[in-house]
């Protein structure tokens, strides 16, 4: 008998899903029956996107595990239906998104880009950017996104420190953990990058208390969670020249409604929740591998931690 899987994200996503998935399944010699609609009682596996209709896990009776298209997990963590084993995405290509997006808008600001590609009027106004070792950066989040990014923006000669909830060693990175160090991860960072989860931990973490902790003319650079930083703190500190700007790809409601401020502030740059995104080929073999573990009694890879929310 194949597997039944259950392909439950938008279903706009199923035609750039399918053939991966199968693919990946073929290649990870798994019999498997994937489809939109098996009724919840024969159901192996869920792939799961927050972006489907499927709220209630409960029918899901026989199902091994939650297969999360998404790395953040902070809309179904929480719900009281799900007592499947749940995962979280992983993935070798939204990990080289996210570094890319993380190392360009990080060297928009080092370098001042906007000061040459913006207004040109004929005036020779040389500006000559330091080098990327007297720019500290500071990324909160050193999980397999900030570590990457982390370990790119170190290559380039960046200072990294990285701020974590558990010790960690990453050579190239001066990492600290835990609540007690986090003002000296603020204090020394010019840019900042936010690559936290959202839980309750880490919700409003970014308060003005800790903006102020920032030097004068810091950049924040949030693809986290938008949840992660207090809107009106962010903006009072850009209006007072504290921060010298913010750029956002990630919002409190998105899309970001366009009379929110944000849009017309001169300091903030706006993304649409485009920083990284899952690929389906590379995750496709993730969920494949997962679905071979757990087929095997092994444990699953990038299990979500229920109490932790990530
Ligand atoms: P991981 O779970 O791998 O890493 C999370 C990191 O945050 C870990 O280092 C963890 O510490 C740290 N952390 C969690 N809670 C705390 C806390 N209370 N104090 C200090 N550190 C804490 O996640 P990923 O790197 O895969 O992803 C990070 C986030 O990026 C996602 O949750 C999602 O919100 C966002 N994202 C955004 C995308 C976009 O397009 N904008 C795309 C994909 C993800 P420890 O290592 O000690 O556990």
């Amino acid at each position: 008998m194949p597997l039944k899987v259950l392909f439950a994200a938008h279903t706009d996503r199923w035609a750039e899903y399918e053939a991966p998935l199968n693919a990946a399944f073929e290649e990870a010699e798994l019999k498997v029956d994937l489809a939109r609609d098996h009724v919840p009682e024969v159901v192996d596996y869920i792939v799961y996107a927050p972006n489907g209709d499927l709220q209630d896990f409960s029918p899901f009776k026989s199902t091994k595990a939650v297969l999360s298209l998404w790395a953040g997990v902070e809309s179904i963590v929480g719900n009281e239906t799900l007592t499947q084993p749940l995962t979280r995405m992983v993935d070798s290509g939204l990990e080289r998104g996210m570094v890319e997006w993380v190392t360009g808008h990080v060297l928009r600001h080092h370098l001042g880009i906007d000061q040459d590609v913006l207004g040109q009027n004929g005036a020779w106004r040389p500006h000559v950017p330091p080098l990327a070792c007297e720019r500290p950066v500071t990324i909160l989040g050193l999980g397999e996104l900030g570590k990457a990014c982390g370990l790119a923006l170190a290559q380039l000669g960046f200072p990294v420190i990285g701020w974590s909830r558990s010790e960690k060693k990453i050579q190239g990175i001066n990492c600290i953990f835990g609540e007690e160090n986090l003002a000296t991860a603020l204090q020394s960072a010019s840019i900042i990058v936010l690559l936290l989860p959202l839980t309750s931990n880490t919700e409003n973490l970014m308060n003005a208390d800790r903006l102020a902790q920032l030097p004068k003319g810091a950049v924040v650079i949030n693809p986290g969670r938008g949840q992660l930083v207090n809107d009106d703190a962010l903006l009072q500190s850009l209006d007072s020249g504290h921060l010298s700007h913010a750029t956002l790809d990630v919002f409190r409601i998105e899309p970001l409604p366009s009379e929110h401020p944000f849009w017309a502030h001169p300091k903030v740059t706006v993304t649409p929740h485009i920083a990284s995104e899952t690929r389906p080929t590379t995750a496709a073999k993730v969920i494949a591998d997962n679905i071979t573990r757990g087929e095997a009694g092994e444990p699953f890879l990038f299990l979500v931690n229920r109490k932790l929310g990530y």
